[in-house]
């Protein structure tokens, strides 16, 4: 990360430890060696692990798609949510984001070349979803997430990069809260970097390579 950072002259983006998988002992490791910053996939498997792992005051990131029926869960157990793709979804974690927590902060995932995947909004609605999200008094819009199309050659993931931080400086420019732009994991994150990512989800290079579900 510092590599890619210094060859682009940006500062190093924020880690975010993607624990999908792992057990809590494994994020209690990478936790006593100052790793602040966790993602999980499913509000299920986050709430198991949660509670052993209270003590260390972590902070939780949803960064898998997330069904509205779950939206409850999620705006109790997670402080960040990196997948809100629709305003229906935004108004019910707005709704249920408990009133003793800090607001929830949430990040658009926008879908900028991905054909094959239902998730996340398009480039074109990110503008109104943002307008949405700056309305809830709940919710603090923190910026954008992006899977690119899984290109088996990770330059040819760059242009999605790209797109995805023009978007970014244009939400900056609207909204004083955002600041953040998530791309960029194990295999691609010194593209990402180079073309602004400002956190990095990563899984396998933190953590090895995640045990088969069963
Ligand atoms: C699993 C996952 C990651 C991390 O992937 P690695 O290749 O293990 O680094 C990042 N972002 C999302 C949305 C994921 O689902």
């Amino acid at each position: 990360m510092e590599n890619a950072s210094d060859a682009a002259g940006r500062p190093s983006p924020r880690l975010l430890a993607v624990s999908k998988t792992q057990c809590a002992e494994a994020i209690a490791g990478l936790a006593t060696l100052g790793q602040h910053a966790f993602g999980e996939n499913y509000v299920q498997e986050a709430a198991a692990k949660q509670p052993a792992l209270q003590a260390l005051g972590l902070e939780w990131h949803l960064i898998g798609h997330l069904q509205s029926n779950k939206a409850k869960e999620a705006a109790q157990r997670f402080d960040w949510v990196q997948t809100v793709d629709r305003d229906s979804l935004a108004l019910a974690l707005n709704r249920h984001r408990p009133p003793e927590r800090e607001c929830l902060n949430v990040l658009i995932q926008v879908n900028v070349d991905d054909e094959a995947s239902k998730h996340g909004c398009r480039p074109d609605q990110v503008a109104a979803l943002a307008r949405l999200i700056g309305e809830q008094p709940r919710l603090q819009l923190r910026g954008l997430m992006v899977i690119p199309t899984p290109h088996a050659d990770v330059e040819d993931r760059r242009p999605a990069f790209r797109q995805a931080r023009q978007l970014f400086d244009a939400l900056r420019g609207s909204q004083a809260s955002v600041d953040t732009l998530s791309m960029g994991m194990s295999d691609d994150l010194e593209v990402a970097i180079a073309e602004g990512a400002t956190m990095v989800r990563v899984g396998t290079a933190l953590f090895g390579a995640r045990p088969r579900k069963a």
